[in-house]
């Protein structure tokens, strides 16, 4: 984490231990302070005691559900705006639906790197409380610098042009999603631009070229009919 800022401090509502330990051990080496609740009336009882940055929820707990703390903590005016991450073994568009409408601020798929889910806290936290989230995002080789604008991959600059630095920085905030052309358009060019579809595939084209030099992994996945993913998951 940058220099001066305090840990960021995320409660993991999980119930399995080995999860748990799991994102304890990679939250920690990203420089978040950990605490733990194993069902949902102990997260609910851990919040009223100390407040946290961001809360991780996983889905499925004994005695109350994720869904149904999301719902409470939404409901309470102190936790009304906090962070929250829902983690799941569903993987289902209308569980993801579902998990958005009880007032989550983002959604994990089980199984989930540890990378990707430190790098979906960040761009929630960046969202959200912008003091506390790192000046750089990463995925994989690639590095984003958001104060002085410099990407690097391997180390190597990346000369990108204002649109594919912004197209590439908003894959950056969500590694792993696929967005159709229209939600990119939305994200990157606002929502008030009239710009053709295909425009989003001149400028992926022109991304592509930029990062992918010396026979480097395509880092940006086509999704048929579906739209574009930043990916390094081969096939
Ligand atoms: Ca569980």
């Amino acid at each position: 984490m940058s220099g001066g800022s305090p840990r960021p401090f995320v409660l993991v509502v999980e119930d399995e231990q080995a999860l748990v330990e799991l994102l304890r051990y990679n939250l920690e080496q990203a420089g978040f302070r950990v605490a733990v609740a194993l069902d949902g009336e102990a997260a609910l009882a851990a919040v009223r005691d100390e407040l946290p940055d961001l809360v991780l929820l996983d889905w499925m707990l004994p005695l109350v559900s994720g869904i149904e703390v999301c719902r409470q903590l939404r409901r309470q005016a102190a936790t009304a705006n906090l962070p929250i991450i829902m983690l799941t073994a569903r993987g289902e568009e209308g569980d993801r639906v579902r998990g958005l409408d009880a007032g989550a601020d983002d959604y994990v798929a089980k199984p989930f790197s540890p990378a990707e889910l430190v790098a979906r806290i960040r761009a929630v936290l960046r969202r959200i409380r912008p003091a506390l989230a790192d000046a750089t995002l990463t995925y994989g080789d690639l590095v984003m610098d958001l104060v002085s604008h410099r990407v690097t991959r391997g180390g190597q600059p990346v000369h990108l042009g204002p649109t594919e630095f912004r197209l590439l920085r908003h894959f950056m905030e969500h590694p792993g999603r696929v967005f159709s052309r229209e939600q990119l358009l939305d994200a990157v060019w606002g929502r008030d631009v009239y710009v053709e579809a295909r425009t989003v595939d001149v400028h992926i084209r022109r991304l592509r070229l930029a990062l992918n030099v010396d026979d480097r992994p395509d880092l940006i996945r086509t999704v048929r009919a579906a739209g574009y993913a930043l990916d390094a998951t081969p096939g």
